[in-house]
């Protein structure tokens, strides 16, 4: 009996915040994804801080997105005025304590749950009380990143797909604690940077890349047991299954370190052998040839065009 009383009360308190405001955002990492997530989101109108640990990312990221807001132009997809306003709606933020103003704060730094806990346990402090914090990591759970904050009820995956400007898909991943005003600001959010969105549970990998990653997995075991080679790989499933980039080419594109990355969190979390990341895969992330961010990896980027490395 007591059981059912209480039930309705607890849902009443998850809802009894209305959805706050978001108009500042704060971007931590400035990588392939961080700069993405503040090109879409100066585009529509927020303002936003850009971070991350190595300064010169941070430059390197705002010249991205200069040029792709240049290309936007000139495929006329976007306005001059709206590339200009988008680019004054951008500030470097060298330090984490600079993004005490935002209202939400995303977490797009690389895929190491270490990286991130660090990142939650110096932001957190610099944070106003009703911040959100979203993550857009690939795979690691969302309830277990939320334990490192002051405020997994305000902690959410808001996971972009890559490129971030080019990708209609955002994965919203509620953790166990989230609660619904956090949900809903984050939905209201998305919708106005023009995405749309797919709810997944928080389990590894959630929807897109424990449907993908395993795919780009096999095609590594492909290649690593001499069945095709880079070329002929790839050929066959752009050819053959008609997706639009081989799953190598893919791999490279998506970053060899972040494939290993989500492989192992697949592979622990669901202790399933089927997850076993390729030893070539492994290869490759210990060379350091990551793929394009180090113009190296299935493909040498070094040269006018891609040429195969296997
Ligand atoms: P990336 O390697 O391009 O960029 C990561 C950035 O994080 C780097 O600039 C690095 O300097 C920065 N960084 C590392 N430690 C930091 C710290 N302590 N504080 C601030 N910045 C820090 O990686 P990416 O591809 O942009 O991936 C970033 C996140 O987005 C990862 O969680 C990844 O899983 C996720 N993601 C990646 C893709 C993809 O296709 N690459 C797609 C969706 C989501």
């Amino acid at each position: 009996m007591n059981d059912v009383k209480e039930r309705p009360v607890a849902r009443s308190a998850r809802t009894e915040h209305t959805p706050h405001l978001i108009r500042k955002i704060g971007v931590v990492g400035a990588g392939q994804m961080g700069n993405g997530i503040a090109h879409v989101c100066a585009l529509s109108g927020f303002h936003v801080l850009l971070n991350d640990v190595v300064p010169e990312r941070i430059t390197a990221g705002l010249a991205t997105i200069s040029g792709n807001l240049a290309r936007q132009v000139s495929r006329q997809r976007i306005s001059e005025e709206q590339r200009q306003t988008a680019i004054k709606h951008i500030t470097p933020a060298k330090a984490l304590d600079e993004l005490g103003d935002c209202d939400l704060v995303i977490e797009a730094a690389t895929e190491k749950e270490d990286v991130k806990r660090k990142i939650f346990g110096a932001l957190c402090p610099a944070l106003k009380p009703e911040a959100i914090i979203g993550t857009n990591t690939s795979s690691i759970s969302i309830t277990r990143l939320a334990a490192a904050t002051d405020r997994p009820e305000r902690f959410i995956g808001i996971h972009f797909m890559n490129p971030v400007p080019l990708m209609e898909l955002v994965e919203l991943i509620r953790g166990i604690a989230t609660d619904d005003a956090t949900f809903e600001a984050t939905k209201q959010f998305i919708g106005k940077v023009g995405k749309q969105i797919a709810v997944s549970e928080d389990f590894p990998a959630f929807i897109v890349n424990r449907i993908l990653l395993p795919m780009i997995n096999e095609a590594i075991y492909t290649l690593y047991e001499g069945v095709g080679n880079v070329e002929a790989i790839d050929t066959a499933m752009r050819l053959g299954a008609h997706h639009p980039m081989g799953p190598l080419e893919l791999a490279d594109f998506i970053g060899l370190d972040t494939c290993l990355s989500v492989m192992q969190v697949l592979h622990e979390g669901l202790a399933d052998s089927k997850y076993r990341p390729c030893p070539l895969l492994v290869k490759y992330v210990e060379a350091g040839w990551l793929g394009r961010k180090t113009q190296r990896g299935f493909y040498d980027y070094r040269g006018e065009r891609p040429v195969p490395t296997r």
